[in-house]
């Protein structure tokens, strides 16, 4: 019988693994989104999209769902699914491995100032007004109300619907991967000179760090949250591994 599996996804990488594992008849793959996007990406595994309802929600359903095991290969910001991952995964005694993206490190060149919060970046970026680039989830912008004093560039996937309410904010509708060239004219033609943004690793939005190496724009990261302890690795193929082991075990 072939191993149950359950992706925690939202990210370019679950949808990569989603797409190696859909053609693999050992496995029974179901891939699961939080729901935030109105219309998401198709994916080449069943999907379930929503909450399940805490950390007792996701024991019980993986539970149910016979999971022999479970991949976290959420966004290395979605701290609170990955807790429950964690917990529910050492409750229920199911395998449990974190996909997770190693953190952007500066090249020289970067201009990066670490921030703690969305809160705490709106009051780094100082008094004087100054042209913004906000590349933060629709739920990371209300901060910003409390400096009207820039000027605000805002990307996201879904419109910001109630707008911010900020004099001088323009919103942009598009979904990534972005490249260093688009980014670099986004940039220039909006006369950016601060970005805000998060060390989210990978490639799909790098973009815009290597478009503000080349600007000489300021980049205020948010730091990365705590995540639990589990074992993780960093790209597909390891999971991929990983996975054949538990298949192996299970004599599938
Ligand atoms: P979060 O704060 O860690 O999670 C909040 C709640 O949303 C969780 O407790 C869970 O609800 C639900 N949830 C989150 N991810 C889920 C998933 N994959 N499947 C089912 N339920 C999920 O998460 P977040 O930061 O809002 O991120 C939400 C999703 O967007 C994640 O899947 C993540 O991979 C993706 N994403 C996040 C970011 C980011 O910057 N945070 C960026 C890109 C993509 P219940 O407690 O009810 O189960």
């Amino acid at each position: 019988m072939a191993c149950n599996i359950l992706i925690l996804g939202g990210t370019t990488e679950a949808r990569a693994l989603a797409e190696a594992l859909a053609p693999r008849a050992e496995f029974s793959v179901v891939i699961s989104l939080a729901g935030r996007t109105a219309k998401p990406l198709a994916h080449a595994v069943p999907m379930r999209v929503g909450g399940f309802g805490g950390m007792p929600g996701l024991a019980a359903w993986l539970t149910q769902h016979r999971t022999a095991a479970l991949i976290d290969a959420t966004h290395p910001y979605a701290a609170c699914i990955s807790a429950n991952a964690a917990a529910a995964a050492s409750i229920t005694g199911i395998p449990l491995l974190a996909l997770r993206r190693p953190a952007w490190t500066p090249v020289p060149g970067d201009r990066w100032t670490s921030v703690a919060s969305a809160a705490a970046a709106a009051a780094e970026l100082g008094a004087a007004p100054r042209r913004v680039f906000l590349a933060l989830g629709r739920q990371e912008l209300r901060p910003f109300e409390a400096a009207p004093q820039h000027g605000y560039l805002i990307r996201s996937v879904d419109p910001v619907d109630p707008p911010l309410a900020l004099p001088r904010a323009r919103y942009l509708t598009e979904r990534g991967p972005f490249d260093p060239e688009s980014e670099t004219a986004m940039l220039a033609a909006h006369g950016i000179d601060a970005i805000v943004a998060k060390n989210s690793g990978g490639t799909a939005t790098y973009g815009k760090i290597a478009a503000a190496r080349a600007l000489g724009i300021q980049v205020f990261l948010l730091r990365r949250p705590d995540l639990p302890q589990v074992p993780e690795v960093a790209t597909v193929n390891a999971v991929l591994a990983w996975l054949d082991h538990v298949a192996a075990r299970r004599g599938v």
